[in-house]
């Protein structure tokens, strides 16, 4: 039999480049062989992968996309040139006697689903946010949205959603409220009907895994979610490739002796504050975390990417940036899966990033739930409500979230009350149950290995 060839399709942002990558090794291991394909600037940042060939093509942003730059121009570019490149790459592989025998593609990218159906090819999605996000999106394009374009403003409304728990308006996407700029929902929702143009039952690789996700992972008829996550390197999820711990290429790397730095610190003392790979934080929201932290007085080790902290040596510094000196560690960049799994760590300050929340379930460690846009009010909701394993922070009027509140959670989740041993003792059930999942005969492993056996 000729081998399987999988072409994957990735958005280029460190977010759908993460499991796209450990995606790509769990296909490689199973002998399928695998070409990732990506824009210029996403592959110069990915670690080289043993046995995985990359396709790079030009966005029109070859340093990288930034917030702020002109999304028509990145689109339309990211459209013509990845077509051309997938279109190129497929009738080469023919050529060569490997012919592509399924493409997958993340989200945001319908023009990869085109071109499959244009030469024949069958595909799939790899959805990288949870199933709960994908059930909360499809409702929304099937039914749901007079409800939530009408109604959410409403004092105490709540919307019931199969496959999500009853949610209110902060916990939906945000790019799903009247408040937020039409094109990304138009985004979403030109996915969807890609999808939906499928001649047979669309198929989801959704990165979750059936025991976190059971509800969602089952309530959408029309498509077939399949759960094959974490996608996290296997070095953390099943223990297994030590050398292989991060798919960022080292140019990336600034860790800046972060490991060292928390060997020095007691067991489960430190407080790690990272916001992903996107997020830039107002001054004024950098201020009242600082001073949540030195009011809590515990160690902590602080993510603030490079271009922020250039920002602010450009205006002004922190306020109080030698005290957090004193009693923490400022880095730009740091491997954050072995900063999560260090026995330092007492618990993730996070923005609620789809991956950045299944590593800390991954990881076993407690949150403080600080969500910002897109599915990250979601994923807060389902931290805090259904897999309790922290506290969320309530933003100000002014969408700013106070010293006095940052203070209140991470004291909630780090001092050793009630509250705080039930969310140690929940992360820890969801670290064995991921574990399980990714293990060699695990519920994500065996779906996987069930579709490329039946389905491609
Ligand atoms: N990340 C990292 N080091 C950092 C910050 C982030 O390795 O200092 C990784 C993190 O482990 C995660 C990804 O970058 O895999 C961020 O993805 P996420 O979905 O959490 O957030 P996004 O960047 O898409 O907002």
């Amino acid at each position: 039999m000729e081998q399987r060839h999988v072409l994957l399709v990735t958005f280029p942002v460190q977010g759908h480049v993460n499991p796209s990558l450990q995606f790509a090794k769990n296909l490689i291991k199973m002998g399928i062989h695998v070409t990732f394909a990506t824009s210029i600037s996403a592959r110069r940042r990915a670690a080289d992968t043993k046995g995985l060939t990359f396709l790079a093509f030009s966005d029109g942003f070859d340093d990288g996309f930034k917030l702020g730059d002109d999304t028509n121009k990145f689109k339309e570019t990211m459209r013509k040139n990845g077509s051309k490149a997938l279109r190129d790459a497929i009738a080469a592989a023919a050529e060569e006697g490997r012919p592509v025998t399924c493409l997958v593609n993340t989200l945001l990218l319908p023009w990869a689903t085109e071109v499959a159906r244009e030469l024949h090819i069958p595909s799939a999605l790899l959805w990288i946010q949870p199933a709960t996000v994908l059930c909360i999106y499809y409702h929304f394009f099937n039914g749901f949205s007079d409800e939530i374009n009408e109604k959410s403003d409403n004092p105490g409304w709540k919307i019931e959603i199969p496959g999500a728990p009853p949610l209110s308006k902060t916990d939906l996407p945000s790019f799903l409220l009247p408040s937020s700029p039409s094109d990304a929902r138009a985004a979403f929702k030109e996915q969807f009907d890609a999808l939906d143009a499928e001649p047979s039952k669309p198929k989801v690789f959704v990165n979750t895994f059936d025991s976190l996700e059971a509800e969602a992972l089952a309530s959408i008829d029309r498509y077939e979610l399949i759960g094959v996550g974490p996608l996290i390197p296997s070095a953390f999820s099943r223990g297994e490739d030590p050398s292989e711990k991060s798919f960022v290429a080292d140019l990336f790397e600034k860790s800046d002796g972060c490991i060292e730095w928390l060997n020095s610190k007691p067991q489960s003392s430190v407080v790690y504050v990272a916001f992903g790979s996107l997020l830039m934080l107002p001054k004024a929201q950098t201020e009242e975390i600082a001073a949540g932290l030195l009011h809590s007085g515990r160690p902590f080790l602080w993510v603030m990417r490079g271009e922020e902290k250039e920002k602010e040596e450009e205006e002004e510094k922190l306020s109080c940036l030698e005290d957090l000196e004193k009693i923490g560690k400022i880095v730009t960049w740091c491997s954050q899966l072995e900063v999560l799994t260090h026995p330092s760590l007492g618990c993730f300050v996070t923005h609620c990033g789809w991956n950045s929340t299944l590593e800390s379930l991954s990881c076993g460690i407690p949150v403080v739930a600080f969500p910002h846009w897109t599915d990250q009010g979601t994923n807060a909701k389902m931290l805090e409500d259904v897999w309790r394993t922290g506290a969320r922070v309530r933003g100000g009027e002014d969408g700013i979230v106070k010293t006095e509140e940052i203070w209140r959670c991470v004291e909630e989740v780090m001092d050793g009350g009630v509250k705080s041993v039930e969310f140690r003792h929940n992360a820890s059930k969801w670290k064995g149950l991921a574990r399980e999942a990714a293990a060699e005969n695990g519920t994500s492993t065996m779906k996987l290995k069930a579709f490329l056996d039946h389905g491609s």
